[in-house]
């Protein structure tokens, strides 16, 4: 008789997948998606400020005129027009690419699963800003990467930290594969890499051989327009750089992309062969189209005009609502403030209590992969209306008065 398992899976599951759980923000989805609860822990982007009948018309014109090829396969580095427009786009954020250095993903995510996969052997280590996006922590430590933290400031990341890293684990005699930052309008924390701090990261990472993944979802939602040196301006010869569609057209595409030079792009393509054979022609087609077609630009003003008025409601209600020990960053761009909470009280444990009182938010120990950043949170104002965002902080703000209370009476009582 075979012997009775609980699990007849678990021994089974390969070791790199052993540690992986859903992420803080999976777990919340579905309670900060009732309709009661105003969500400020997602990021999803505004796609109300699309005119869905233009996009439909996009569409339909892509099956009408161009069926033969939207409904077939395509090759593994994308469809050559739509790279052609993707470059098109760096090169208004004044990053130099050439479409035959792009490889085109299903979102950035891929493109950052696509890149882990090719870099990384397991204990080799990657250092991240601290906090760092959640998705990104995910896919290294997938590949049984060890992700070490590099502290930021207002500016992002602190240069003179990551110096003190890379010479520490030297030392250690581990392998660093590269840094990986989103230094405009960074996710969680709210805040731009200023262009001094690009300069001494490019040449710290050229000095100690370290290539750098730069992820840039959010460089042209800068609420004033600004625009800063991408890292693969200053240093192209070791930046792997990854873009996508989805904040400034329509995340549900799922269009990314990746610029490398030559032998990273072409083992890229074949891991892309390997992962889906190929992009999704329909969709590469209807971006291609919207990009040749359509105000583009106007489109991301637009965007950019929404999430600015957003971030402003948000600003001036935890002005008036939070308790003068929490402080939190000013973002000029993007989805996301960064917030600390006063002394003593953990993200985390107040979690239960917000969603109690209809409100959510991201603990800041997602963002981190040593299950640091309790006195931390995510909040994003992306979504919601300003009504609902002002409401949203203001339930929020209730939850930390009771709290704080009572902390103090206990406190009191304990003494
Ligand atoms: N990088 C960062 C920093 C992000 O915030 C996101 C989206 N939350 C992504 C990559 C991935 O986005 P997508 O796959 O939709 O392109």
């Amino acid at each position: 008789m075979s012997e009775i398992r609980t699990d007849p899976y678990l021994a089974r599951f390969a070791s790199r997948t052993r540690e992986m759980s859903a992420s803080e923000i999976r777990a919340l989805f579905a309670v900060a998606s009732r309709p009661e609860v105003v969500s400020l822990a997602g990021g999803m982007p505004f796609v109300g400020a699309l005119d869905h009948d233009v996009v439909a018309e996009v569409t339909r014109a892509v099956v009408a005129e161009e069926g033969e090829t939207a409904l077939q396969y395509g090759g593994g580095q994308g469809y050559a027009p739509l790279r052609e427009q993707l470059a098109a786009v760096m090169a208004t954020e004044g990053v130099t690419a050439h479409a035959d250095d792009l490889v085109v993903t299903t979102g950035g995510q891929q493109a950052l699963d696509l890149v882990g996969k090719l870099f990384l052997d397991p204990g080799d280590v990657v250092l991240a800003e601290g906090p760092s996006y959640v998705g990104a922590l995910g896919a290294f430590q997938a590949y049984e990467a060890d992700v070490d933290h590099v502290p930021m400031d207002n500016d992002g990341l602190i240069p003179a930290v990551l110096e003190e890293r890379l010479a520490a684990l030297r030392h250690e005699g581990r392998t660093v594969k590269f840094l990986y930052t989103v230094p405009n309008h960074q996710n969680p924390a709210g805040v731009s890499l200023s262009t001094s701090r690009r300069e001494a990261i490019a040449d710290i990472c050229a000095r100690e051989d370290v290539l750098i993944v730069e992820d840039n979802p959010y460089g042209l939602l800068d609420f004033k327009g600004e625009l800063r040196p991408s890292l693969r301006t200053l240093a192209p010869d070791r930046v792997i750089y990854v873009g996508t569609l989805s904040k400034i057209f329509a995340a549900g595409l799922r269009v990314g992309w990746v610029a490398a030079d030559g032998p990273v792009r072409d083992k890229l393509v074949l891991l892309k062969e390997g992962a889906d054979l190929c992009q999704s022609n329909l969709t590469q087609l209807i971006a291609e189209r919207w990009f040749r077609t359509q105000p583009w630009q106007d489109q991301v003003a637009a965007f950019r005009d929404v999430y600015r008025e957003r971030c402003d409601a948000m600003l001036t209600e935890l002005g008036h609502e939070m308790p003068p020990e929490a402080t939190w960053s000013v973002p000029g761009g993007g989805f996301f403030v960064w917030l600390r909470l006063p002394q003593g009280l953990d993200s985390r444990e107040l979690l239960a209590k917000a969603l109690h009182a209809r409100v959510a938010y991201v603990p800041g120990a997602a963002f981190f992969a040593d299950g640091t950043g309790g006195q931390h949170l995510r909040l994003s104002f992306c979504y919601p209306t300003p009504d609902r965002i002002r409401e949203g902080v203001r339930r929020f703000g209730e939850v930390l008065r009771e709290e704080i209370e009572l902390v103090t009476a206990m406190y009191g009582e304990a003494r």
